[in-house]
Parts: C-alpha cells; sequence; structure tokens
C-alpha cells in the first residue's frame, strides 16, 4: 500500500480528534453558564419571596393601625357614655362600640391568619436560602470540574496539534496544497475514507476509475463533497 494512504488515514483521525476535542471544549463554558443560570435563578426566587413577605408584613401593619385607632375610638366612645345627656345618645354610642368591637374582633382574627401565612412565607423563604446554598456549592463544584476538564483538553489539543504537524510534514507535495485548501474550509470532513466504492463522507458511489486511483494512492478529490479520498484498511 502506497505510504500516502496511511499519512491520509492518520491525518483524517487527527482532524476527527481536533474537531471532538473542540467540540468538547466549547461545551465548557456552556455548563459554566448553566450553572450560574441555576444560582441566578434560585437568587431571584429568594428575592421574589422575601418581597412578598414584606408587602404581606406591610399590609398587617397597616390593618393593626385600623385596629388600633378603632381601639382608641371606643375607650373614647366608653368615656364618653358616663356624660351622655339622653338616653338616645346613650344608646347611639353603645351601638357604635358594639359594632366597632365586632369589627375589631374580626380584624384581629384577619391580623392572627395574616402572621401565620408569614410565618409559612418565612420558612419557604429559608427553603430557598437552603437551595440558594445548595446550587452555590454546586456551581463551585462544577466550576472546578471544568476548570480540569478544560486543562486536561488543551493538552490533547496540544498533543494532537503536535501530531498534526508531524503528519502533514509527511504529505506528498503534490497533496499539500490541496489538503491545505480543504481541511482549512471543511476540518475532519476534508476526508472520506472509501469503503465498497463509496466515500464515507457523503455516502456517494465513486467510479471504478476514481477507485483505483484511491487504491494507487493519487490524490483524488470525491466528485460530491470535495473530501480528499483514501481507502478503507
Ligand atoms: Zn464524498
Amino acid at each position: 500500500m502506497p505510504a500516502v494512504l496511511n499519512v491520509l488515514r492518520d491525518l483524517h483521525r487527527i482532524h476527527q480528534q481536533l474537531t471532538d476535542l473542540r467540540e468538547r471544549l466549547e461545551r465548557c463554558p456552556r455548563l459554566l453558564k448553566a450553572a450560574k443560570k441555576q444560582v441566578d435563578d434560585a437568587h431571584q426566587l429568594l428575592t421574589d419571596q422575601k418581597a412578598e413577605i414584606q408587602t404581606f408584613h406591610l399590609a398587617a401593619k397597616e390593618q393593626e393601625l385600623v385596629l388600633e385607632e378603632r381601639a382608641a375610638k371606643i375607650l373614647d366612645r366608653q368615656a364618653r357614655l358616663k356624660e351622655c345627656a339622653s338616653n338616645k345618645e346613650y344608646q347611639m354610642l353603645k351601638d357604635e362600640i358594639q359594632s366597632d368591637e365586632s369589627a375589631n374582633s374580626k380584624l384581629s382574627d384577619k391580623i392572627l391568619l395574616a402572621y401565620e401565612a408569614i410565618d409559612q412565607q418565612q420558612e419557604q423563604a429559608q427553603s430557598l436560602a437552603e437551595e440558594v446554598a445548595r446550587v452555590e456549592q454546586e456551581q463551585q463544584k462544577t466550576a472546578e470540574q471544568v476548570a480540569e476538564r478544560e486543562a486536561a483538553l488543551n493538552t490533547d489539543l496540544e498533543r494532537i496539534q503536535a501530531e498534526l504537524q508531524n503528519a502533514e510534514a509527511e504529505l506528498p507535495s503534490e497533496f499539500v496544497g490541496e489538503y491545505r485548501r480543504i481541511s482549512a474550509a471543511k476540518g475532519e470532513d476534508a476526508f472520506g475514507q472509501v469503503s465498497d466504492n463509496y466515500c464515507g463522507t457523503c455516502s456517494r458511489q465513486i467510479t471504478a476509475q476514481m477507485n483505483n486511483d484511491v487504491l494507487t494512492g493519487k490524490l483524488t478529490i470525491c466528485g460530491s463533497c470535495g473530501a480528499i479520498l483514501y481507502p478503507k484498511e
């Protein structure tokens, strides 16, 4: 078998490895971004929950003010009961006091329920804060793993790039120009492994003459996809 065929096979494998390594490197920032989004989302949920608690708290405080004002009025009316000039006025004040007492009784129940709801919301906020801590830890772990993976992939990349240079140096001169042009444009698809007269890259059939050229190590380019062809082992 002509030596050039081994070089072409090596170059194809090396380009495939480079593509694979680059794809894996590209996934690294995506993993970091996903971890950051988890943290951001968890923070947002906690912030929203705290804002809601604040709103509920203010509403409860307002209702407490209403309660206090009404209680003060009741006391005031109770004082005036003693100075009443007529039975009619006395009865009117009594009725007003009763009506306010009834309203305040309902309102204090309502305030109690509001504070119970706030307690529950605070428990939920606590869980959300724990979730924030969990995803932040997760993010930290992801960042460490990604840094390790990136370093390993970059080491592999350097090694494979050195292999590429060595393999390229072995390429016969008549292949160099086409190889440079096609590999720059197509990366790993710059090569097609021929098996049973078919190009492995585009799956189209090649002519018997082309197949013969491929087997004898002549520079042969797939008419369909433009890949440099070499035979399967
Ligand atoms: Zn092809």
